[in-house]
């Protein structure tokens, strides 16, 4: 009974939020990140990102207007990565903040001397535990050009890292997945990463990568989408666990189409 019921108010949802089909055409044509995906995959894709935008509340914020192209930009995005993650991945929070650029949040921290420390960082992105997605635009429009830049994928990273608690690089892995490989491939990876970063040697991820472990999880993941020839050479092993963990194989998916 409930099945059903839920079922028909999927239903409903998709039939109301519809996605108009020249928009969504021209959406993905304008997205190098999206221009390899199958027919079926592209169904699929256009599933969910309609789930996200009727699910979603979208705030935009200091004047932004943010029209159905632009939400419809954000929401595709969101939704490639989970694109073959089933269940209930992006149910626990609601709300996506969108600013017109880079944003500053004022931090604090009470040092060990308990001596009060006050700065404030510029952002382009930021995910709040169980609580909204928080965008620039303009960084939203930097994104998907296949240069491996992407702030909505780097967000939506960390929201599934959350997911098993800690935003720690561990992201709740499958159950044919094992955690002592994530653990071990993923360690060795960030610290030839912070060591490439320290001697200034070139490597493929943005340097942001090495502050922390979760950091890293979230710009590989951004690569892994927009330039993942790049990862699976430079990150052989740790490519083959993103493909476990996402489900898609972008680095086939791409050489398969050109
Ligand atoms: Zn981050």
């Amino acid at each position: 009974m409930f099945r059903h019921w839920h079922r028909l108010r999927e239903k409903r949802l998709l039939e109301r939020h519809r996605i108009d089909e020249a928009l969504w055409r021209h959406t993905l044509r304008d997205l190098p990140l999206l221009r390899d995906l199958s027919a079926a995959e592209d169904e699929r894709l256009r599933h969910l990102t309609t789930l996200f935008l009727a699910r979603k509340r979208f705030e935009p914020v200091l004047g932004l207007q943010l029209d159905q192209p632009m939400r419809l930009l954000i929401a595709v995005q969101a939704c490639l990565p989970i694109l073959n993650l089933d269940g209930e991945w992006d149910r626990d929070w609601r709300t996506v903040i969108v600013y017109p650029g880079e944003f500053i949040r004022p931090r604090s921290e009470v040092d060990a001397a308990g001596v009060m420390h006050e700065w404030s960082e510029v952002l382009s992105g930021e995910s709040w535990d169980r609580g909204p997605l928080v965008l620039s635009w303009a960084d939203v429009e930097a994104s998907g050009h296949g240069e491996g830049y992407n702030v909505v994928i780097h967000e939506m990273a960390h929201k599934l890292d959350a997911l098993n608690g800690e935003t720690d690089g561990l992201p709740p892995l499958h159950p044919d997945m094992r955690v002592s490989d994530w653990t071990r491939v993923f360690r060795a990876a960030f610290e030839k990463l912070v060591s490439a970063v320290e001697r200034d040697q070139p490597q493929p991820l943005d340097p942001y990568a090495a502050e922390s472990p979760a950091e890293f999880f979230a710009v590989i993941s951004e690569a892994f989408f927009e330039t993942p020839g790049l990862v699976k050479a430079f990150y052989p092993p740790v490519y083959s666990l993103l493909v476990e963990f996402y489900r898609q194989d972008p680095a086939t998916r791409l050489a398969s189409r050109t």
